[in-house]
């Protein structure tokens, strides 16, 4: 059976008192509604990074992670912080490739192979972002796009370090606009990275491997795209520094 994860990406938001509400709402909440089954993952801005693990304590369901790490391993690198000082913190899971930081911070698959690794050798779970364009999703290209994507930066990893990975489909011209990709469309593509990860690492770590749809899901249309066979959870961002619709997002499963 593979993970069903709801992973919320702040992102440049919250300061040190919003987060910590929004985090013990959060857990409150959890534990009132005992929910069971689905791994809600908060990736805060980093320096929030302790005092939310603190915050979560040991909820066996809820997770903290990074949204970014260095490709590096340590040493003389102003600004960045690296998987190794991550996974010291508590930090389990790290997103990797968000088209935000392919676009405003010039990304590239080959960075991007890099970072995983070192978050890999690390103990960190990647949460991988892939996605098109709109551009691209007009030229009919999509499956292509995303697929080269996935080849770039992660088959060259063992299958037992592939197997770690979770894959987020993220469509850019769904992200922060209210345009969400349909259920069906979602399904489309979530069906095809799995199949193209089963011809470089066969069917059984294909089935084993969550894929995340991201993109303006919210509590009115989780349900649906959750529904979708292929379809293991969501990576939210807008959605997750509220504390009721994360909540309702998880429920959805
Ligand atoms: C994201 O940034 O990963 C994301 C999916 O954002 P939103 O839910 O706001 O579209």
């Amino acid at each position: 059976m593979r993970k069903k994860i709801v992973a919320g990406n702040w992102k440049m938001n919250m300061t040190l008192d919003e987060g910590q509400k929004l985090t013990s709402e959060i857990v409150n909440m959890y534990k009132d509604e005992a929910l069971e089954g689905v791994i809600a993952v908060l990736n805060p801005p980093f320096p929030h990074i302790f005092p939310v693990k603190k915050l979560i304590g040991s909820i066996p369901g809820i997770a903290v992670g990074a949204q970014n790490c260095s490709d590096k391993e340590a040493g003389a690198y102003t600004g960045e912080v690296s998987a190794k000082i991550l996974a010291s913190f508590g930090v389990q899971y790290v997103i990797l490739g968000h088209s935000e930081r392919r676009e405003y911070f010039k990304e590239t698959n080959e960075l991007l192979s890099e970072k995983v690794k070192q978050a890999l050798a690390n103990g960190l779970i990647p949460i991988f972002c892939c996605g098109e364009s709109l551009e691209i999703r007009t030229a009919g290209t999509h499956e292509s796009n995303v697929k080269f994507q996935l080849t770039q930066s992660l088959f060259d990893l063992s299958p037992e370090d592939f197997s770690k990975v979770v894959i987020a489909y993220e469509p850019i011209w769904a992200i922060g606009t209210g345009k969400t990709a349909t259920a069906d469309q979602a399904q489309e593509m979530h069906a095809a990275l799995r199949r193209h990860i089963a011809t470089k690492y066969g069917k059984e770590i294909a089935n084993e491997t969550s894929i995340l749809y991201g993109g303006s899901a919210n509590p009115g249309n989780a349900k649906e795209l959750f529904s979708k066979p292929d379809v293991d959870g969501g990576l939210i961002g807008g959605a997750s520094i509220k504390s009721r619709d994360f909540l309702d997002i998880i429920k959805s499963f």
